[in-house]
């Protein structure tokens, strides 16, 4: 579990504070959209410690990857859209505190834009956030990433791909230290929130695209997962598994940096 300090990085100190002790006022519990309860809590300072987990894992062996986390809508003050912390954020900050990073990227392919890390760091020039998200979703009031593309309803794998082939050098071209990759499959036109129309396939090449950039330049890359709204559920989880079944191709076939960084 991450411990308060850790998630102060990212976050004012007094709403980490309120949201461990239950002392929100109802109408920030709401924006959040789940009831408190303590085991909200436990889940949520796990959640932050398995992207912290993932990142030492990232950089040791070149990736790391945690079956929960992308929590992107979570803001410095506020949560918001099922996201209380975020812990891309905070994960981003424990390494800038420690000064164990000089450059950061995101790159958020979830379908909602990642508006909460776009704010956070909005006047951070060391780290890049990318957001690729439906431009008609939620959020309605957009944050200003480093590098956003809004997608019109119903685009299909093709458009997707193509767009995302265009945007994605800028990131290794940033020459950041480590990548966080928020890899929602909301994307899918099984997808109840999404209004997109990906086929499995389609999000299989996105994930591949993503994880091959970051690969050939030898940057270490965290994966998180993000949302996924598919009716039935099945089609949200075969798709966040075949995410980290690629990352242990990936791995099987060189992805692992042999040489530990600093
Ligand atoms: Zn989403």
């Amino acid at each position: 579990m991450a411990d308060p300090q850790t998630i102060s990085l990212a976050h004012d100190p007094a709403y980490v504070d309120a949201f461990i002790r239950g002392n929100l006022p109802a109408a920030a519990i709401r924006r959040i959209g789940f009831p408190w309860s303590q085991e909200l809590v436990e889940r949520t300072l796990a959640s932050a410690g398995g992207t912290l987990s993932a990142t030492e894992d990232a950089l040791h062996f070149g990736w790391g990857g945690t079956l929960a986390g992308g929590t992107h809508h979570a803001l410095y003050a506020e949560g918001a859209g099922f996201c209380v912390f975020n812990d891309i954020a905070i994960a981003i900050r424990n390494l800038q505190r420690d000064g164990r990073i000089q450059r950061a990227a995101v790159i958020d392919l979830d379908v909602h834009q990642g508006d909460g890390t776009a704010a956070i760091f909005a006047n951070d020039p060391s780290v890049f956030t990318f957001s690729m998200h439906g431009a008609a979703n939620f959020p309605f009031r957009k944050q200003e990433s480093r590098l956003d593309i809004g997608l019109p309803d119903g685009t299909s794998d093709d458009e997707y791909l193509a767009q995302l082939a265009r945007a994605l050098p800028q990131v290794p071209d940033f020459e950041p230290d480590i990548i966080y990759y928020q890899s929602g499959v909301d994307a899918l036109a099984s997808d109840r929130l999404g209004r997109l129309s990906l086929t499995p396939e389609g999000l299989g090449q996105r994930d591949r695209m993503v994880l091959e950039s970051c690969r050939k330049r030898g940057i270490p890359v965290v994966v998180t997962l993000g949302g996924g709204y598919s009716e039935p559920i099945e089609r949200t989880v075969e798709a966040h598994a075949q995410t980290f079944r690629l990352c242990h191709e990936l791995s099987l076939s060189g992805f692992v940096t042999n040489s530990p960084r600093p």
